[in-house]
């Protein structure tokens, strides 16, 4: 059963209970180099709570078995269990139907399958694919390939200081040869929420589909592909409390329809001779093979999970860490926030004058506290802004003020030890 984490129904994220939803996620409790385990990395992979692991062992320890294959009663049950994940997804971003949801091993693998799938099929010499400098390299390098491959020509939307797209530019780049808009929702090195909405609407007035990377965004707030009006739509269940292993991939039932299979095998078929063979329908014609039964399941849990608290209660409470880390941090002389738009995420990179991110990330470490130092798979990012690397603090639903003030007294003992 999912442990309830709210002390009453309110749209008043003040009743958010911390201490109870804290206790919900075992590793919180970790020790790490003598101190209580500080966990900022949040945008990299997100913790998981006690019912998430318990539907994983309840699946091992009593409903395991290969799906789609056999009359048996475990069969039966897996195959069950694994439709079912795939209705709360369905049900999670809003989709019209159940079958435009295909189960990944995460945000990289649904966009390479959108890229093999859509790009090498639709996608022609002279063509022209429209991505952001906000992209993560997921989301960059397979349309790279693609552009490689047949001669295609990539676009970049740029941005300002503040870390936030230039919308004039991004209508500004399509003409009669735009043929698809690669597009993240929330850049996961700056947090920065881009317009989606807005910049869908304009691609479909050139009849241009979009792919969404939601990555960042699904975890932290309520999705409706149907609203947005998305083509395709991804994310990975490891940032939503889930496994590794899986992720989505939402896609309109007519292009995945009209799209070639990424991967062959079992389970994407109808019928096999040498002669011919006859492609399933969709959703198991992007599902070749043995899925992550367990995974998929496990990420079905996390979806329960996190839509007992709320997206919006998470939503609320996150702004309230974001605005309290960005005061906090910005008193400390010497910090520079890199990233401020005016729509973001509860996710702060930032460098120090004259020390070096990764000595950031290892001082920090030793008092327990965990962040992302690099790169975070945006190059074109760090480049944007001339540094190499970042450190970034990441926030969940799970973190406390008390724990931004942890990280603010490190870095403070970072600039004593460097300076
Ligand atoms: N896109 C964004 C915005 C991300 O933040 C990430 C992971 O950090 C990815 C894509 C890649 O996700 P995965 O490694 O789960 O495939």
């Amino acid at each position: 059963m999912n442990s309830v984490t709210l002390t009453r129904q309110t749209e008043d994220f003040s009743v958010f209970d911390i201490d109870r939803v804290r206790a919900d996620f075992p590793i919180l409790q970790l020790k790490v180099n003598g101190k209580p385990l500080i966990y900022l990395d949040n945008a990299a992979s997100c913790q998981m709570p006690q019912p998430v692991i318990d539907r994983l062992v309840r699946y091992q320890t009593t409903q395991h078995a290969n799906i789609n294959r056999a009359v048996h009663y475990l069969s039966e049950v897996a195959t069950m269990e694994y439709d079912s994940a795939r209705r709360k997804l369905q049900q999670f971003v809003n989709a019209r139907e159940d079958r435009e949801i295909i189960f990944t091993s995460g945000t990289t693998d649904s966009i390479n399958l959108v890229m093999h799938g859509y790009g090498r099929k639709f996608i022609k010499t002279g063509d022209e694919i429209i991505l952001t400098t906000l992209e993560h390299h997921s989301n960059i390098v397979p349309w790279q390939m693609l552009a490689k491959e047949k001669g295609a020509i990539i676009r970049v939307v740029p941005i300002n200081d503040q870390g936030e797209l230039d919308i004039d530019e991004y209508e500004k780049l399509f003409n009669e040869r735009t043929k698809f808009v690669g597009l993240i929702h929330v850049s996961n090195a700056l947090g920065t929420i881009n317009p989606i909405q807005r910049m869908i609407k304009f691609a479909h007035r050139f009849s241009v589909p979009v792919l969404i990377d939601g990555a960042q965004a699904a975890p932290h707030m309520a999705l409706d592909v149907q609203a947005l009006d998305c083509d395709f739509y991804v994310f990975s269940a490891h940032k939503l409390c889930g496994p590794t292993g899986v992720g989505i991939l939402y896609g309109k039932a007519t292009l995945l329809e009209a799209m070639q299979p990424f991967k062959g095998g079992g389970d994407m078929i109808t019928s096999v001779t040498f002669e011919e063979t006859i492609y399933n329908t969709i959703p198991h014609k992007f599902e070749a093979g043995t899925p992550p039964i367990a995974a998929a399941i496990g990420f079905g849990a996390a979806i329960d999970y996190l839509t007992n608290i709320g997206l919006d209660h998470i939503a609320a409470y996150e702004q309230t860490l974001l605005e309290y880390a960005t005061a906090t941090l910005s008193e400390i002389p010497g910090l520079r926030i890199i990233g401020t738009a005016a729509e973001k995420t509860a996710v702060i990179s930032f460098i120090l004058d004259g020390i070096h991110p990764h000595d950031i990330g290892t001082i920090l470490n030793q008092d327990g506290i965990a962040v992302r130092t690099g790169h975070h798979c945006a190059q074109p990012v760090m480049q944007r802004f001339k540094v190499p690397a970042t450190s970034r603090a990441s926030f969940a639903f799970y973190n406390r003020k008390t724990e931004i003030d942890a990280l603010a007294a490190g870095i403070r003992t970072v600039q004593k030890v460097f300076l």
